[in-house]
């Protein structure tokens, strides 16, 4: 499944959105706040404010010194709450350890969360009370439509349960529009390969390099790899390589799955552009 087309296929229609947007006099923005240097946070938030601008996007790129205290971070969100020009807010996880990350997400008005994260977002995602869906778990869908994937009545089973993506992914797909079921895996499943095993669909947000291997899967599967992990590579360029939670042997076994890099990272990044025109089109029927 390639998510580096599909990404790009729904970028070019957010920039057609975007310049009808631009039109009525508005330009959709988003706010990219990033506390410290972390190399993989820098890197995910150079991406996204590249697509913003290839989209005629704007990006506000906000850079905190790592020495940010959790009050002054709080107080330039509540800034960017107020501003009426930004449509959507993102401060990059993971922040500095002195900050708490719940009061952050907390901070940003949910009508501006197009990451989904906030509790109100989240509590109107499981009630499907409209507003955002999360990027990456709505990449996922848009993939699995993509390429026609009978979701209703499949198994579906989750390895992973974070808030940001095994948690509302298994709530999206339990909506009636999906009607999948699913089975969602931790740390605490006993004997994960049983569950694999029967997965029609399996889906892997561990954080585990290549953890999935081959024989955890059954024959003519659909895997989708959410895994981003960052592996030393001293024959590599940059040291190190980005591989996924599944072995890459394992595709073998699929009917279908994503690779990483260019399977479900870029449909994230897709799912925030089309988040921020949405909030942008929204503060236009103000
Ligand atoms: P977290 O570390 O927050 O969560 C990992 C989850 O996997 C936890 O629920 C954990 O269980 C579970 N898990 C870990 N090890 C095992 C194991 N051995 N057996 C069963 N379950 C296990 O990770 P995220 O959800 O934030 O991210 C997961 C992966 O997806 C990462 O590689 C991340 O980089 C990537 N990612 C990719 C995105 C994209 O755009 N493609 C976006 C977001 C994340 P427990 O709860 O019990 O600890």
């Amino acid at each position: 499944m390639d998510g580096k087309a599909l990404g790009l296929k729904i970028r070019e229609e957010v920039k057609i959105k975007a310049a009808a947007i631009k039109a009525k006099g508005i330009t959709p923005c988003l706010a990219v706040v990033l506390v410290g240097e972390d190399p993989a946070s820098l890197s995910y938030v150079t991406s996204k404010e590249k697509a913003l601008e290839e989209a005629g996007m704007e990006s506000r790129d906000i850079r905190l010194p790592e020495s940010t205290s959790e009050n002054e971070l709080l107080s330039i969100i509540k800034e960017l709450n107020n501003d009426n020009k930004v449509h959507g807010i993102l401060v990059q996880s993971p922040v500095p350890k002195h900050i708490n990350e719940e009061n952050v997400i907390e901070a940003v008005a949910p009508e501006k969360d197009v990451d989904c994260f906030h509790p109100v977002s989240v509590g109107n995602m499981i009630l499907e009370k409209g507003g955002f869906l999360p990027c990456t778990p709505h990449g996922v869908l848009k993939l699995l439509r993509e390429y026609n994937i009978q979701v209703a009545g499949a198994h579906v089973v989750i390895v992973g349960r974070s808030n940001i993506v095994g948690k509302p992914l298994a709530n999206l797909l339990i909506r009636k529009e999906y009607n999948a079921t699913v089975t969602l895996c931790h740390t605490g499943t006993k004997d994960l390969i049983k569950h694999t095993l029967q997965a029609d669909i399996l889906i892997a947000a561990a954080g585990r390099p290549a953890f999935i291997k081959p024989d955890m899967i059954k024959n003519g599967a659909i895997v989708i790899d959410v895994g981003i992990n960052r592996v030393e590579d001293a024959s590599a360029k940059k040291g190190y390589r980005v591989c996924g939670d599944v072995d890459p042997c394992a595709a073998d076994r699929a009917s279908f799955f994503t690779p990483v890099p260019g399977g479900v990272g870029p449909m994230t990044i897709a799912m925030l552009l089309q988040n921020v025109i949405e909030s942008a089109q929204r503060s236009l029927s103000k």
